[in-house]
């Protein structure tokens, strides 16, 4: 499964033929920063990004103003199509960019429970991301709900029996988990819900750009995700929202803003919610963040996502083997699972002292990971702009630090944002 442990000179051999290799160009990178595994973060910024910002600004806000209205307000769907089409395997009309993942999240969230009025049970993973979870916990707390919890990654096995009951409104996971780097398997686990009549929403921020999704082929109901990660869009990008066409004219959002209204411009007394999927949107569209994030996804769609794929199966494949050589023997543990279909584009290894270990990273070796609570350092392989030698260094590096116990001279206290 693990690819043997290869040398600097063979890393570099495998940039010369890396197929992708010229993306890299297209980003902004300063060759004298330090390596930058944090792209499952906050993503690099596109070369193209500041001169269609400075469009955006200068000849459509600046200069067209209020009548730049007459194409603005297609953009979220416009963006949306674009997705769904390059990126989700979605269809016209079945996704809209707009708001952020977790305010998109509590809309769909709300609108499933809505659709299912007589089941008072949410399931999810106890390790789903923070923001997911809460917003969970604030609606089972507010409408007498039950979340019951599966462990750590479930497998469709454990989401067959969370729903045996029939008592379950919505199963929520993330397609691959921001803490394990695990992918789930969507296909099984969405026919595992449905069999128990619950409805899907997969959260695909640490997926979209990274892995193929299919959301139409794999009968998905709804999903959130983030334009900021893998697809370069921007720190606070807005997020897309897809629902299933067969769905949309039977959920409602709690949100009931203009943007989400039919008729808008009729300024009527009632809300009647927009056919199709604009009945997803709440306000006034983010204009500049639109633009961003149809540079970074276009750039992904022009690679090929399944491009992308394999170039990260091979980062992380690299990695893995060096691991198994070099780190393992120094206590550390691998968290994401070996099977390369149960794993996303990022690695997270498990150590005791990873807090330190990650300061003595960045301060002495000039690798930025990041690390998640309580002892998970994570190593994000963007495959547009992630060469096989800077995962070759990095780790070689992780090594000295390991082997040196560097991270015995840094503090255990955690900085405000790790
Ligand atoms: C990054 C991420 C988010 C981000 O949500 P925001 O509303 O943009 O803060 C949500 N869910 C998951 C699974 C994420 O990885």
């Amino acid at each position: 499964m693990t690819a043997p442990v290869i040398g600097r000179g063979e890393a570099r051999a495998l940039d010369e033929e890396d197929e992708l290799a010229a993306f890299r160009g297209r980003f902004v990178i300063d060759e004298a920063a330090p390596l930058y595994f944090d792209g499952n973060s906050l993503g690099r910024l596109p070369r193209s990004t500041p001169a269609r910002l400075l469009q955006v600004v200068e000849e459509e806000w600046g200069r067209g103003l209020v009548g730049s209205w007459s194409f603005w307000m297609d953009r979220p769907r416009v963006v949306g199509d674009f997705l769904a089409e390059h990126l989700l395997g979605a269809g016209a009309g079945e996704v809209v960019v707009g708001d952020s993942t977790t305010v998109n999240f509590y809309k769909l969230v709300v609108a499933a429970l809505e659709a299912r009025p007589d089941r008072r049970v949410i399931v999810t993973d106890e390790t789903n991301f923070p923001s997911d979870r809460y917003v969970l916990q604030g609606l089972a707390e507010q409408r007498g709900l039950e979340l019951r919890l599966t462990t750590g990654d479930p497998g469709p096995a454990e989401i067959a029996a969370a729903v045996a009951g029939g008592d379950v409104a919505l199963v929520t996971l993330s397609h691959v988990s921001f803490h394990s780097g695990a992918m789930l398997d969507l296909p099984a686990i969405t026919a595992a819900a449905h069999a128990g009549r619950a409805l899907i929403l997969w959260d695909l921020s640490h997926a979209v750009g990274a892995v193929p999704v299919r959301l139409e082929e794999d009968g998905v109901d709804l999903a959130v995700g983030c334009a900021y990660k893998y697809l370069n869009g921007g720190p606070g990008a807005p997020a897309f929202t897809y629902v299933r066409r067969g769905l949309q004219e039977q959920l409602r959002q709690p949100i009931w803003g203009w943007f989400g209204a039919a008729d808008q411009f009729a300024m009527g007394p009632n809300y009647r919610p927009a056919p199709g999927i604009d009945r997803f949107s709440v306000g006034t569209p983010p204009i500049v963040g639109l633009a961003s994030v149809e540079e970074g996804a276009a750039m992904v769609a022009e690679a090929g996502v399944d491009r992308v794929r394999r170039k990260s199966l091979d980062l992380t494949d690299l990695a893995i083997g060096l691991f198994d050589e070099w780190l393992a023997p120094l206590g550390a543990e691998l968290v994401t699972p070996r099977a390369i279909e149960r794993r996303g584009s990022h690695l997270s290894f498990r150590h005791p002292d990873a807090w330190p270990i990650c300061r003595a990273l960045i301060e002495n070796h000039r690798v930025v990971p990041d690390f998640r609570e309580p002892d998970v350092l994570r190593f994000g392989f963007a495959p547009l702009y992630t060469r096989f030698v800077d995962a070759w260094d990095a780790i070689d590096r992780l090594r000295e630090v390991l082997a040196r116990r560097e991270y015995e001279a840094f503090s255990s206290e955690r900085s405000r944002v790790t």
